[in-house]
């Protein structure tokens, strides 16, 4: 398989040190808000890629943290602890934020076929493998004390800058956010290990220290969550393209100081979603997220399609007119894959047309995990001139890595439609009655109700389109 690699900035062979093994590491969410539709772009993409290596045969063994302690409102070591924020947001204590968002994450992610990895490691449970890890970078002078905090010294290291695309401008984040620059690091670009002064020292979560007590700074439970789960080194690391600076530039620095060797040497980056108002953020305004999509009345796996159409190396832009476009393409090929189920039992498999439709699959994965590629095989096997045994065997075999679920919302589409049949037509009456008794139910919050009605009227195949001027529906 050919990927493209952010840390030479060349599309690759992909090759694991020990063949048909994976080790994966995947940076986890900061579970301080529900997640939104762009962080869930880059795991989905990142459920593809371990959904593909499996395809291939391939064993992969992924590790995932998750951040509920130390991440700081700004990259650069500035700022209010994130989760903190969180807590005063909505009067909690930090650990309840913490595992309420990390099961809120977990759902999300099922909706959408994500797969969970099979080691997940909240921050707060390994402390003390954090503080073994920043002892051995200051034993091995890779780390200093200053003003009662540690940091990462920097000028030890032959290169910093591993991701090209990053120079020191991107960390003028402390003037940006107008928080002083921090006169205990040496270089600006050194980062902080372990905090027991910050300039906020409401901090909840504090934990005994060599050096006081106090709190991790973000980068090092990567490295060390990494490090103890899958060994010295890595097949291929996994984020956000947000992530490449300065958090894995940082992972990168701490993991081959402590190890003395090369740490990881595939990075995978998923480009951004973006909304009309720019890249789209937790901590900027209403988050849109899947319980939103829900309540707008979109099934969770029409977004996964809307993602495999479009390149993970490039920014998506997300507009409900973009949504409402991949509906409509996912309902089409559902009706016509209900067909092909229909039909299934009719002609044998035909091995040649099998093999030849698969390796166009594959050949579209194959070049940088082509998703939109590899649903066009999809539509080639669905026009071919082949029997609807070899469709139907291909149709469940793509899916193994595309998780939309294609054969059950086939069947879904069937049920639909012979409830549809036999169900009396309602009158238009009764349609807008039971329109406007949603929409109480909706101001009232009662979104179970509301969901409900929804439900009820589509089994009568009755569609309720919500726009901006109000709801309509269409009988299908
Ligand atoms: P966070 O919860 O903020 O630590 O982010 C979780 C993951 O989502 C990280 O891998 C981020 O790089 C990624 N991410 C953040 N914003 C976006 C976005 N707008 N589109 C895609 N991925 C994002
Ligand atoms: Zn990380």
């Amino acid at each position: 398989m050919i990927l493209y690699n952010s840390a030479s900035r060349k599309k690759e062979e992909f090759i694991t040190a020990e063949p048909g093994r994976c080790k994966m590491y995947t940076c986890g969410p900061t579970v301080y808000h529900y997640a939104h539709i762009g962080n869930l772009r880059s795991y989905l993409m990142e459920d593809v890629l371990e959904r593909y290596l499996n395809y291939t045969g391939c064993t992969v063994e992924r590790v995932m943290n998750i951040t509920d302690v130390g991440h700081l409102a700004s990259d650069a070591d500035t700022g209010e602890d994130k989760m903190l924020l969180g807590a005063k947001r909505e009067n909690k204590s930090v650990m309840d934020i913490a595992r309420f968002y990390t099961d809120a994450f977990f759902a999300d992610a099922e909706k959408l076929n994500i797969k969970k990895p099979d080691t997940v490691v909240p921050a707060t449970s390994c402390i003390a493998d954090f503080i073994e890890l920043i002892q051995t970078l200051l034993d091995k002078g890779y780390a200093y004390e200053a003003g009662g905090n540690i940091y990462f010294d920097t000028a030890k290291l032959d290169k910093y800058y591993v991701f090209n695309d990053f120079n020191e401008g991107d960390l003028a984040v402390g003037v940006r956010d107008g928080v002083g620059a921090d006169a205990n690091k040496r270089s600006q670009t050194d980062f902080v290990l372990w905090f027991t002064k910050s300039k906020f020292d409401d901090q909840e979560l504090k934990w005994e220290s060599p050096w006081g007590v106090g709190y991790p700074g973000w980068h090092i439970e990567c490295s060390s969550i990494a490090l103890k789960h899958l060994g010295p080194t890595l097949d291929i690391h996994c984020g956000g393209i947000d992530n490449a600076f300065p958090h894995h530039t940082n992972e990168i620095a701490q993991s081959e100081a402590c190890t003395g060797n090369a740490w990881c040497r595939f990075w995978f980056h998923v480009h951004h979603l973006n909304t009309d108002a720019g890249k789209m953020s937790k901590s900027k305004g209403k988050t849109l997220t899947v319980s939103v999509l829900e309540e707008e009345g979109y099934d969770p796996i029409v977004y996964r399609f809307f993602c495999l159409q479009s390149h993970y190396r490039k920014a998506m832009l997300f507009s409900y007119e973009n949504l409402n476009n991949a509906r409509t393409a996912f309902d089409k090929l559902i009706a016509r894959i209900a067909a092909v189920v229909r039909q299934k039992e009719e002609g044998g498999l035909d091995e040649q047309a099998f093999a030849k439709y698969k390796s166009l699959f594959c050949e579209a994965l194959d070049n940088d995990l082509n998703t939109s590629l590899a649903l066009t095989a999809l539509y080639d096997v669905l026009k071919a001139d082949i029997s609807a045994h070899t469709k139907y065997a291909l149709i469940e075999d793509f899916d193994r890595v595309l998780g939309l679920s294609l054969l059950d919302h086939a069947a879904a589409s069937e049920e639909a439609s012979g409830q549809k049949a036999a169900g009396a037509s309602l009158s238009e009456e009764a349609i807008l009655a039971a329109i406007a008794e949603r929409a109480k139910a909706k101001k009232e919050k009662d979104y179970a109700r509301a969901d409900a009605i929804r439900n009820e009227l589509a089994e009568k195949g009755v569609v309720l389109i919500d726009g901006p001027a109000g709801t309509t529906y269409q009988v299908k």
